[in-house]
C-alpha cells in the first residue's frame, strides 16, 4: 500500500518511519503542502497523509479521487481543512487522531506560565552576558493563586492536575461541567466570575463559531489588573487587536500564546530572512511580557509517537475496512 505524505518535516519522517516498521507501507514524503498544485505527486497512491495546513477542498478531493486515492489520513485532531461532504460523495474515507498525549500540551502551558512569571528566558540571556543583576526579574508564587481554566476536557484536566500540585485554587468554566473534577476541589463558575477572579486564565476549549473571540475587549475589561492569559488552544479564541490594546494599556501582566489567529502564514517555517507583513504579530513580539511559541505545545516524543502509531493504524484498518463509520477516528 502506497501513502503519499504531505507537509513532511524531518521529525515526521523519523517518527513515521519508526512506526511503519510494523506495517511496511510504502511511504513517499513530500515537504510541499497538499493543494491543487501538488496533485501530480499523488499518482499511484492508495492513501495520502495530511496535516493542519494542507488544503483538502472539493477540487483537491476530486483530484485525489481521479488518481485512485481511497484514504485521507489526517495526522492531527482538527479537520476544518477538509471538505468532508466532497470526500463522502467520492467514496474517500477520512480519518484523524482525535487525542494524543494531553499532558504534552498541558505541560507546555505550565512552561509558558513559569517562563513569563519567573523570567527564566531573560535570566538565561543575562547570565550569558555576565549580568548577574536581579532587577526586573521579580515573579510571584503560584501557590495560593487562582487559576481560571476554560474548557475542562482532556488537556484542561491534565493542566488542572499540575496546577493543583502547585497549590493553586482552580475556577473552571465548561459547557459540560465534570462532576468528578468538582469532587477534586475544582469550582465550576459562570464565565464572568472566572474572568473577574482569576490571576491566571488558560484556554483549553476548541474554537467554535460560538466562542470565536471569547477573549475580546469586553472580557478583558472584567479581568484582574496584571492577569496572565495563556492560549494553547486556537488563535481565533483571542481578538488580537483587543489584546494588543489591553497590553498597551498595561492591564495584562503576561500573555502566553502557542497559537495565533494568522498562524498559517507564519508557523512551522523559518522566516528569519523574510520581511514579515503581519504587523500584529510584530507588535505582539515587541512586548516584553508576551511569550510566543509556534504551535509547539504538542511537540513531544510521546505525542509524535502516538500520532504516528494512530495514523498508520487508522490507514491499516481502513484498508481492510475494519473501522466502522461511527469510529471517533473516522470522519467520512
Ligand atoms: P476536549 O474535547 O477533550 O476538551 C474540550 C473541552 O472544551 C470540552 O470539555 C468541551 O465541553 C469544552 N468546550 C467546548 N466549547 C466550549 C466553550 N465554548 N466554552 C467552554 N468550554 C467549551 O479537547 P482537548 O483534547 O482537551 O483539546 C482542547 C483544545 O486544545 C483543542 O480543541 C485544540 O484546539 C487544542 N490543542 C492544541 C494543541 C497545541 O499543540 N497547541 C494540540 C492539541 C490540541
Amino acid at each position: 500500500m502506497k501513502i503519499t505524505f504531505f507537509s513532511a518535516k524531518p521529525y515526521d519522517k523519523q517518527f513515521f518511519d519508526r512506526s511503519n516498521e510494523t506495517h511496511g507501507f510504502d511511504i513517499e514524503y513530500h515537504e510541499t503542502h497538499l493543494g491543487p498544485h501538488s496533485l501530480g505527486l499523488v499518482d499511484g497512491a492508495d492513501a495520502i497523509c495530511a496535516f493542519v495546513n494542507d488544503k483538502l477542498n472539493a477540487e483537491v478531493i476530486a483530484g485525489l479521487h481521479e488518481r485512485g486515492v481511497k484514504v485521507v489520513a489526517l495526522r492531527c485532531a482538527g479537520f476544518n481543512n477538509v471538505d468532508l461532504d466532497a470526500a463522502k460523495q467520492r467514496g474517500i474515507m477520512v480519518c484523524r487522531v482525535p487525542a494524543y498525549s494531553p499532558e504534552a500540551v498541558a505541560e507546555h502551558t505550565v512552561a509558558m506560565i513559569l517562563t513569563t512569571n519567573r523570567k527564566t528566558h531573560k535570566a538565561y540571556n543575562r547570565v550569558r552576558e555576565q549580568n548577574f543583576s536581579l532587577n526586573g526579574l521579580l515573579g510571584y508564587n503560584l501557590s495560593g493563586k487562582t487559576v481560571g481554566v476554560i474548557g475542562t476536557g482532556k488537556i484542561g484536566k491534565a493542566f488542572i492536575k499540575i496546577m493543583q500540585g502547585f497549590g493553586c485554587n482552580i475556577l473552571a468554566y465548561d459547557l459540560y461541567p465534570d462532576a468528578a473534577l468538582a469532587e477534586k476541589g475544582v469550582e465550576y463558575v459562570p464565565l464572568e466570575t472566572l474572568l473577574q477572579n482569576a490571576h491566571i486564565i488558560s484556554l483549553h476549549c476548541p474554537l467554535t463559531p460560538e466562542n470565536h473571540y471569547l477573549i475580546n475587549q469586553q472580557a478583558l475589561s472584567l479581568m484582574k489588573p496584571g492577569v496572565t492569559i495563556v492560549n494553547t488552544s486556537r488563535g481565533g479564541l483571542i481578538n488580537t487587536k483587543d489584546i494588543i490594546h489591553a497590553l498597551k494599556a498595561k492591564r495584562v501582566g503576561a500573555l502566553c500564546i502557542d497559537v495565533y489567529e494568522q498562524e498559517e502564514k507564519l508557523f512551522f517555517r523559518d522566516l528569519s530572512s523574510t520581511i514579515i507583513e503581519d504587523d500584529e504579530i510584530q507588535r505582539l513580539m515587541s512586548f516584553p511580557n508576551v511569550l510566543i511559541t509556534a504551535h509547539q505545545a504538542f511537540f513531544t516524543e510521546e505525542a509524535l509517537t502516538e500520532i504516528a502509531q494512530i495514523t498508520l493504524g487508522n490507514i491499516a484498518q481502513l484498508a481492510e475496512n475494519r473501522m466502522p463509520p461511527d469510529s471517533p477516528f473516522r470522519l467520512a
